[in-house]
């Protein structure tokens, strides 16, 4: 652990429901924001958020974007009102272009649920400003990896990177009946073999993870909800080996994993 930054966290997070259904990944949100360093601010990667090139959210006052359809009317009544910070998003800005990406501000972007579902359980006063970055859907791996790199100088300034997505991630095979059996063995062993990566900090082998895990189309059949690991990844910096603090599965076959990093930033 590196004294005075903040950790990076790659958080899964399921179906929009974790914010108002009991599960054990909830019950472990809603304790986890306690347990952490006090964040200045929050800046998530969400899978929910794809464009061309990179864009920051710049608003004050961030909405909140009910992206999703066929929920219970007590998730569309959720108004997670956390701040935003427009210095921050103009440091992540200023560091994404300094690292060699287009990237620009968008001064209206609300927050989608893939920030403001975690995040209602790790900080529920929705008193940490939160700002988000956006994913670029077939850029790959590598690409987020750097952009996780560019943005971990902001964890020595007590900034919380997180990167929010799923370990697994197949919603053509979610299974709503039978959640007692346990994972089907294609997601478990992907789900182990990154789990193994991850723990051992091997870069190389997660970069490759399309061709060396087990199964990885089948869990991924797009590939959106695991680039989150990767932008925590690479805020990590040295050593790269994450922490495992929770795993669970919900619907049978979306593994429910949240990982620590307490790397030091790259300079
Ligand atoms: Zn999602």
């Amino acid at each position: 652990m590196v004294e005075g930054a903040t950790p990076s966290l790659f958080i899964s997070h399921g179906a929009p429901t974790l914010a108002i259904d009991e599960s054990p990944a909830a019950r472990f949100l809603g304790r986890l924001g306690a347990q952490l360093p006090r964040p200045e601010a929050v800046v998530v990667a969400s899978a929910h958020w794809l464009t061309r090139a990179p864009l920051v959210t710049a608003a004050e006052h961030p909405g909140t974007i009910h992206d999703f359809s066929g929920f219970p009317r007590a998730l569309y009544e959720i108004d997670y009102a956390a701040p935003g910070a427009p210095p921050i998003a103009a440091r992540v800005r200023d560091l994404l272009v300094a690292a060699g990406f287009d990237c620009g501000l968008d001064p209206d972007r609300g927050l989608d649920h893939g920030a403001w579902v975690p995040l209602c359980l790790l900080y529920p006063e929705a008193d940490v400003p939160v700002v988000q970055v956006s994913l670029q859907a077939t850029a790959g791996p590598a690409h987020h990896h750097a952009l996780g790199r560019a943005l971990g100088p902001l964890r020595e300034d007590g900034v919380l990177v997180v990167g929010s997505g799923s370990l697994t991630h197949n919603l053509g095979e979610l299974r709503f009946d039978d959640a007692d059996e346990g994972p089907p063995d294609w997601t478990r062993e992907f789900r182990d073999w990154m789990a193994g990566c991850v723990s051992a900090g091997d870069t190389g082998a997660l970069l490759d993870y399309r061709a060396r895990a087990p199964h990885a189309a089948r869990n991924h059949p797009t590939e959106e909800h695991l680039l989150p690991l990767f932008v925590a990844l690479g805020a990590a910096g040295e050593p790269a080996r994450g922490t495992n603090l929770h795993t669970s599965y919900s619907y049978g076959v979306l593994a429910m994993d949240v990982w620590r990093f307490d790397g030091k930033p790259a300079a």
